[in-house]
C-alpha cells in the first residue's frame, strides 16, 4: 500500500476556492452580456488597472512589438513556432477525410471541416506566457480556420511585448490587449466592438478556465486547461533528488494553485527530493509563487510497485506527467489518464512548454480522464454525410427504418421513409 509523506490541500478547501471563482465569473459574464464593451473596460480597470478605448492592437502596436524583439528572440520565437506548426501540419495530414459504400447503393462518409473563427487565450498575468501564442494560434490556422482572434492581458501596465510578437508571428488576425474573465467573455459572447467567436482556447488561471466551462455550450471549447500540474514518476534507476526537485518546481513555480507530485517507490529518494526542494527553494528566483504551491498542493507518495504507481497516476489524471524510471515505456504503454506523457530523464515539461512541438494547452482538474489536450483536430469538425445511389437501398433500408420508427412510436420518422419505401419500390411498407 502506498504512503504519503506530503498531502496537498483537502478536497473541502480546493471546493470553496472553486465555488468562489465560479461565483466570481458568473456575475461578470452576465455584466458582460448585458453592457458589452463598457462592462468589459470596467473590468480591464478594476483587475488589470489597464484602460484604453479600444482594446484592440493597431498594426503600429503590432509592428513595435514584433520590431522590439533582439535577432536572438525572434530566432527563438520563430525555431519554437517552425516545430509547433510542423507536428500540427503532421497531425493534420493524419486526418483523413472518409467516404465509404457500407451496403451496396449506400455511401457513407465524413469531412473534417475548420471551425469558422476562434478565440485564442494566451495567459500573462504573472508571466507573459507568449508560448501559448503559438499553440493555439498556429494550430487553429493549420486547421483552416478563418479567423483568428487573440488575447492577452497587459503585462506589468503595459502591453506585453513579447505575446504580442508571438501572436502576430503566429498569424492571427486580430490582436486585443485584454485579460482573464473580460477578455474570455468578449471573445464569446461578443460586444460592440469584437465580433464573437464559435469556439475558445487557450489555457489561463482559474478565472479564465471557469470562464471558458461556464460558456461552453454558447461556444466550444478546447477543454479545461487550468492551473498548471505536474506529477513526476521516478525511481532510483532513472532519476535523482536534484533532477526530481528541480522538474518540480519548474512547474509549481506557475502560480501558487499549481500541484506538484512526487510519485516513487523509494522512499529515499521521496525523502531526498523533499530535502532538496526546500534548499532549491531558498535560491530559485520565482521562490514566491512556488512555495505557496508546494505548501499548498504539493505531494510526495511513496508506492511499491509500477502497478500501483499506474493505478495512483491515473487516479490523479494529471495535466504533465514526467517518467524517470529505469522502465519509462511501462508507463506509456499502461497509463491511460495525463495530459501528456515526457518520457525519461532527457526531456521534460519545459520542452513541451516551450519549444519541442507538442501542444501545451492540457487538461487539469482530473479533465485528462476524457480529453487529451489541444491540438489540430480541436479545430475541426468531423462531419457526417450520406447518399443511396440506387432505388433498391432506399427500399431496404426505408423498410427497415420504418419497422424501427414503428417501435419507437415515431410516426412521422416513419412516413419519412415509407415514403421512399413506396416511391422508389412501389410497394406499401410490410409489418
Ligand atoms: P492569466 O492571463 O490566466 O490571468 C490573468 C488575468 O486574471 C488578469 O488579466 C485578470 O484579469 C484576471 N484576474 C486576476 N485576479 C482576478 C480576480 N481576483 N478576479 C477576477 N479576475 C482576476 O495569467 P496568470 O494569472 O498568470 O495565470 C496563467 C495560468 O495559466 C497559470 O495558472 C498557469 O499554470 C496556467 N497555464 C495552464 C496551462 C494548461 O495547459 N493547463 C498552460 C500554461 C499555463
Amino acid at each position: 500500500m502506498a504512503i504519503w509523506l506530503k498531502r496537498g490541500m483537502a478536497a473541502q478547501a480546493k471546493a470553496d476556492a472553486d465555488r468562489k471563482v465560479r461565483d466570481i465569473v458568473e456575475a461578470a459574464l452576465v455584466d458582460i452580456q448585458a453592457r458589452g464593451d463598457a462592462a468589459v473596460r470596467e473590468m480591464s480597470i478594476r483587475f488589470d488597472g489597464w484602460d484604453r478605448e479600444d482594446y484592440r492592437l493597431s498594426q503600429g502596436e503590432i509592428d513595435a512589438a514584433v520590431e522590439s524583439l533582439t535577432p536572438q528572440e525572434r530566432k527563438d520565437i520563430e525555431f519554437a513556432q517552425t516545430q509547433v506548426r510542423n507536428f500540427a501540419q503532421i497531425q493534420r495530414a493524419s486526418m483523413q477525410d472518409v467516404e465509404v459504400e457500407t451496403m451496396p447503393g449506400v455511401v457513407l462518409g465524413h469531412r473534417n471541416v475548420p471551425i469558422n473563427a476562434a478565440g485564442c487565450y494566451v495567459p500573462g498575468g504573472k508571466y507573459p506566457l507568449l508560448a501559448s501564442a503559438h499553440m493555439s494560434v498556429i494550430t487553429a490556422k493549420v486547421a483552416g480556420v478563418k479567423r483568428v482572434i487573440t488575447c492577452a492581458p497587459p503585462f506589468q501596465g503595459k502591453i506585453a511585448r513579447a505575446i504580442v510578437a508571438a501572436q502576430a508571428m503566429a498569424g492571427a488576425d486580430a490582436i486585443y490587449a485584454l485579460g482573464g474573465i473580460q477578455a474570455i467573455g468578449a471573445m464569446a459572447l461578443g460586444t460592440q466592438t469584437i465580433d464573437p467567436v464559435d469556439i475558445l482556447v487557450g489555457p489561463g488561471n482559474a478565472y479564465v478556465a471557469e470562464a471558458k466551462r461556464q460558456l461552453f455550450g454558447r461556444v466550444g471549447i478546447d477543454l479545461f486547461a487550468g492551473p498548471t500540474e505536474t506529477l513526476i514518476i521516478a525511481d532510483e534507476a532513472g532519476c535523482d533528488a536534484e533532477l526530481a526537485a528541480t522538474d518540480i518546481l519548474g512547474q509549481v513555480e506557475h502560480g501558487p494553485d499549481s500541484p506538484g507530485v512526487l510519485l516513487t517507490n523509494s522512499e529515499k529518494l521521496a525523502r531526498q527530493t523533499m530535502a532538496e526542494i526546500e534548499r532549491l527553494l531558498q535560491i530559485l528566483p520565482t521562490a514566491d509563487h512556488a512555495r505557496k504551491a508546494w505548501d499548498a498542493y504539493g505531494e510526495v507518495i511513496v508506492a511499491e510497485s509500477y502497478e500501483e504507481m499506474v493505478r495512483i497516476a491515473d487516479d490523479i489524471a494529471s495535466e504533465h506527467v514526467q517518467v524517470m524510471t529505469g522502465d519509462p515505456d511501462y508507463f506509456l504503454e499502461n497509463m491511460t489518464n495525463y495530459g501528456a506523457l515526457f518520457l525519461g530523464a532527457r526531456t521534460n515539461v519545459s520542452f513541451g512548454d516551450k519549444v519541442i512541438g507538442t501542444n501545451h494547452t492540457l487538461p487539469t482538474k482530473k479533465a485528462a480522464r476524457y480529453t487529451g489536450g489541444l491540438w489540430v483536430g480541436k479545430f475541426l469538425k468531423t462531419c457526417t454525410y450520406q447518399r443511396v445511389l440506387t432505388n433498391e437501398a432506399s427500399t431496404l433500408v426505408g423498410e427497415y427504418c420504418s419497422r424501427l420508427c414503428a417501435l419507437e412510436g415515431f410516426a412521422g420518422h416513419g412516413e419519412q421513409a415509407n415514403i421512399r419505401v413506396r416511391r422508389y419500390g412501389g410497394r406499401n411498407v410490410p409489418y
